[in-house]
C-alpha cells in the first residue's frame, strides 16, 4: 500500500516513541505506582497489550513503549515482537512460586515480581534464546525505549525477561490529546496526533479500510485503540500511540460492506466494538485491541447501510442503532453477549446512523429524523423520549455526539450550505446550535470528542483533506487543515 499523496507536508519533528512529555513529572524507576499493591492493580488502570498468557496488560506508559519497541522490531524482522507474558496478578505469582519451590523454573517471591507492577515483559519468537539474532537485536535496541534486559542478570538467567524503567505519569488516565483515525485517499488507515485545530502529524498503519467506511478510535493515556471494517471484509482492531505504526489484528468476523464499527473502552480496561455483521445483525466484540478477541450476535437486525454507535453506562455497554424497521433502538449488555434490545418510538431518516453518549446513568442519542437533528434520552433499552432541535441536517447525513459536563454536544453537517455545525444542550431539549463556518465534503460525517470543557471535531473538509476543529460547543471555534488527503466518502474518527 502506498503512502498518502500529502506525506511531504507532514511535520516529522515529533519523536515516535518518547515516553516523556513536556510538563509531566518523570520518575525513572521500577516499582510501586498509583497507590496499588504488587499483583493487585485494577486492570482499568492499565493498557491492554497482546500477551499470550496471564493478564494482557501493562502500565500505560510501559505499554506505549512496548508498542514502540514492537514497531522497531517489526521493521527489522518483518513481524511484530512476540509477547508471552506481561502483567501477572498475585494469584498467578503464588502459583508459579510454588512450582519453583518444588524444583521448577525460577519465580520471584509473591509480592516482589516486576510483572506484578505491570512493568515486565517476557518475549518469545527467538528472543528467549541467548545469542539469537532476535535477542541480540533486543539487547541492543530495547533500552532506548526504556526496556532493559534485566533477566540476563538473574541468578538463573532469563533472556526473555525485560523490565521497563522509563517515565511514569501520575494520574495518566484519559487522553492528554485525542487521536484521529482516518482512511487516506489510498484507503490506508492512518492515525493523526496533535492538538485539535493545529497541523499535527499523521502516519500509516499498513492496514486497509473498506471503501465508504470510517474507522473508530478511542484513546486512553497515550495509547489509542482503533476498529475498522478492513479491505478483506472483516473487523480489525489496532493499538498503538497515534502517529506510529502500532499493532493490528484480524478479529475474523465479517462486517457488512459500507458499514463502520464503533469502539469504546470498558471500565475493566477491555475494549468493546459494535458493528453490523455480514448477516445484517448487530454484533458486539470484546477484547484487547490488536488481538483476535471475541464477537457475538445481539440477534437483532439492522437497517442496511447503517452503522451502530457504542458507549458505556455504569459497567455495561450500550449501543444505539437503526433497526431494520427504520426505528431507533438501543441495546445494552456485556459486550460479546446477546444482551437485550428495545425500540424507542423514534423513526430515523433512511440510511442514517445514530450517535450515542452517556450522561450519568442515562444514555443520550443524536439522530437524523425527517431531515432535522433530534436527540433522545433515557435508560438504556427503554422507550425514553426524544425531541427535535429544529436544526436542519444535510440530506442523508448522520451526527456525532459526546458529553461535556452534564450536557450533550453534537457535531453534524447542516442543511443549506452543508457546513459543520455543533449543538449543545440537555438531550431531549431544543438546545442551541452554531455554525463553525467550515465547509464539509459531500458524503462524509464529522466526529466529536470532549477535551476538558471544550470539544474537538475531526471532519473531511470540502477540499478533501482532514481538518480538526476546537472550541466550546455551539461556538465558531477554530479549525486547521492537517494537509492529509482522505477517502472521498466516510469520515474520520476522533477520540
Ligand atoms: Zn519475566
Amino acid at each position: 500500500m502506498t503512502e498518502a499523496k500529502n506525506l511531504q507536508d507532514l511535520d516529522k519533528s515529533m519523536p515516535e516513541a518518547g515516553p516523556t512529555q513536556i510538563g509531566r513529572s518523570r520518575v525513572a524507576a521500577t516499582g510501586a505506582w498509583g497507590g496499588y499493591s504488587n499483583g493487585e492493580i485494577p486492570l482499568s488502570a492499565m493498557t491492554a497489550v497482546p500477551a499470550q498468557v496471564g493478564q494482557p496488560y501493562l502500565r500505560p506508559d510501559a505499554a506505549v513503549a512496548f508498542f514502540a519497541v514492537s514497531r522497531a522490531y517489526e521493521s527489522r524482522f518483518g513481524s511484530a515482537v512476540s509477547l508471552t507474558e506481561a502483567y501477572r496478578d498475585l494469584a498467578r505469582q503464588k502459583a508459579l512460586y510454588a512450582v519453583y519451590q518444588n524444583g521448577g523454573t525460577l519465580a520471584a517471591v509473591p509480592g516482589t515480581s516486576v510483572h506484578g507492577w505491570g512493568q515486565a515483559c517476557d518475549f518469545g519468537g527467538g528472543i528467549q534464546t541467548p545469542g539469537s539474532v532476535q535477542k541480540l537485536w533486543m539487547n541492543a535496541n530495547a533500552p532506548a525505549f526504556g526496556w532493559q534486559p534485566r533477566g540476563d542478570s538473574f541468578s538463573s538467567p532469563e533472556a526473555w525477561h525485560f523490565e521497563y524503567d522509563g517515565s511514569y505519569e501520575p494520574g495518566g488516565s484519559g487522553a492528554a490529546s485525542p487521536a484521529v483515525a482516518f482512511a487516506t485517499n489510498t484507503g490506508e488507515l492512518w492515525t493523526w496526533a496533535g492538538a485539535p485545530g493545529t497541523l499535527g502529524f499523521g502516519t500509516g498503519t499498513k492496514l486497509g479500510v473498506a471503501a465508504n467506511t470510517s474507522p473508530a478510535v478511542r484513546t486512553f493515556g497515550d495509547t489509542s485503540a482503533v476498529a475498522i471494517n478492513s479491505t478483506n471484509g472483516s473487523l480489525y482492531t489496532w493499538s498503538g500511540r497515534a502517529g506510529t505504526l502500532g499493532f493490528g489484528a484480524d478479529a475474523k468476523v465479517g462486517v457488512r460492506p459500507g458499514t463502520s464499527p464503533s469502539i469504546v473502552r470498558m471500565p475493566n480496561g477491555q475494549y468493546a466494538v459494535a458493528f453490523q455483521a455480514t448477516d445484517g445483525g448487530l454484533w458486539t466484540w470484546v477484547g484487547a485491541p490488536g488481538t483476535v478477541g471475541f464477537a457475538a450476535p445481539a440477534r437483532v437486525g439492522m437497517k442496511d447501510k447503517t452503522s451502530p454507535s457504542i458507549t458505556v453506562v455504569g459497567a455495561k455497554a450500550v449501543v444505539a442503532f437503526q433497526a431494520n424497521t427504520g426505528a431507533l433502538w438501543t441495546w445494552t449488555g456485556d459486550p460479546g453477549t446477546t444482551g437485550g434490545a428495545t425500540s424507542t418510538t423514534e423513526g430515523m431518516a433512511a440510511g442514517t446512523s445514530p450517535a450515542i453518549t452517556a450522561i450519568g446513568s442515562k444514555a443520550a442519542v443524536a439522530f437524523n429524523s425527517g431531515g432535522n437533528l433530534w436527540t433522545w434520552s433515557g435508560t438504556p433499552a427503554t422507550i425514553g423520549g426524544g425531541s427535535s432541535t429544529k436544526l436542519g441536517m444535510w440530506p442523508g447525513s448522520s451526527p456525532s455526539m459526546t458529553t461535556v459536563g452534564s450536557n450533550a454536544a453534537v457535531a453534524f453537517r447542516a442543511s443549506g450550505g452543508g457546513g459543520l455545525y455543533t449543538w449543545s444542550g440537555q438531550p431531549d431539549t431544543v438546545g442551541f446550535g452554531a455554525s463553525t463556518k467550515l465547509g464539509m465534503k459531500d458524503g462524509t460525517v464529522p466526529s466529536i470528542t470532549t477535551v476538558g470543557t471544550n470539544v474537538a471535531v475531526a471532519f473531511e473538509a470540502d477540499s478533501g483533506s482532514l481538518y480538526t476543529w476546537s472550541g466550546a460547543p455551539a461556538t465558531t471555534g477554530f479549525g486547521a487543515d492537517s494537509r492529509l488527503g482522505m477517502y472521498p466518502v466516510g469520515g474520520p474518527s476522533i477520540g
